[in-house]
């Protein structure tokens, strides 16, 4: 038998809850990303069927051959672009169905995200839809020559594997910018850039597992 909807919204809230415990003890310690965490329905970005999956922390299909980041993996990479400093204005790169952009709009002042795939793109501005988050704008495009028009930006987040740094990303952050990306073929790891005038210091961080930074739309 299904519940009842309002048991159903406070299911989602328990559970969104007790992944937000899971964060803290996986070593998650900003608390602007964990309340950022609490408020986005992540059940609501994933395919009905998966639903009762969406607070495990886990990457999930998200059709197109793409996936949904797991949780830990989007809290970690805020946590580290936000370190001691605002994210201002962000660009995401890999916006998939718009999980980690509504994250981000809560963190961020400005959240520009790109996604190749246009069905992604389209399912992610219907999942923002709901959320009414102002401060997000989301462009079908090739992320991996960042979005020009909107640069500079102070943050840049990339949500899919490259094997080098994207040049033009570098160049599309304005001064004391950070970028994080993941980093490698086989394995990956999240490597973080920053700006300082004209040169880039780069640090390499933990391992993951991301799809790949392609180039092109579809
Ligand atoms: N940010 C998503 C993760 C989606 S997976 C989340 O919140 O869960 C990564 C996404 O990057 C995929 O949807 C893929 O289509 C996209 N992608 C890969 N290369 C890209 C590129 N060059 N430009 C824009 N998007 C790209």
């Amino acid at each position: 038998m299904r519940p009842p909807l309002a048991d159903t919204a406070g299911a989602a809230m328990r559970a969104r809850a007790r992944m937000v415990e899971r964060l803290r003890s996986q070593g998650v310690r900003d608390e602007r990303v964990l309340a950022a965490m609490m408020q986005v329905p992540r059940h609501r970005f994933v395919q009905e069927g998966l639903a009762f999956r969406a607070y495990d922390d886990t990457a999930l299909p998200i059709g197109y051959q793409q996936t949904i980041s797991q949780p830990f993996v989007v809290a970690r990479m805020i946590e580290l672009l936000h370190a001691g400093r605002e994210l201002g204005r962000t660009l995401e790169v890999g916006a998939g169905c718009g999980y980690q952009a509504a994250v981000l709009s809560f963190v961020a002042a400005e959240v520009f995200a790109v996604e190749r795939i246009r069905p992604l793109l389209d399912q992610a501005r219907e999942n923002l839809r709901t959320l009414r988050r102002p401060n997000v704008r989301l462009k079908h495009a090739d992320g991996s020559v960042g979005l020009p028009e909107a640069a500079p930006f102070d943050t840049i987040i990339v949500a899919a594997a490259s094997p080098a740094v994207p040049q033009a990303l570098k160049e599309q952050l304005a001064p004391g910018g950070r970028l994080i990306i993941p980093i490698g073929a086989g394995e990956q790891r999240l490597v973080l850039v920053e700006r300082h005038g004209g040169s880039f210091r780069e640090s390499r961080l933990e391992a993951v597992r991301f799809v790949p930074l392609l180039t092109g739309t579809e």
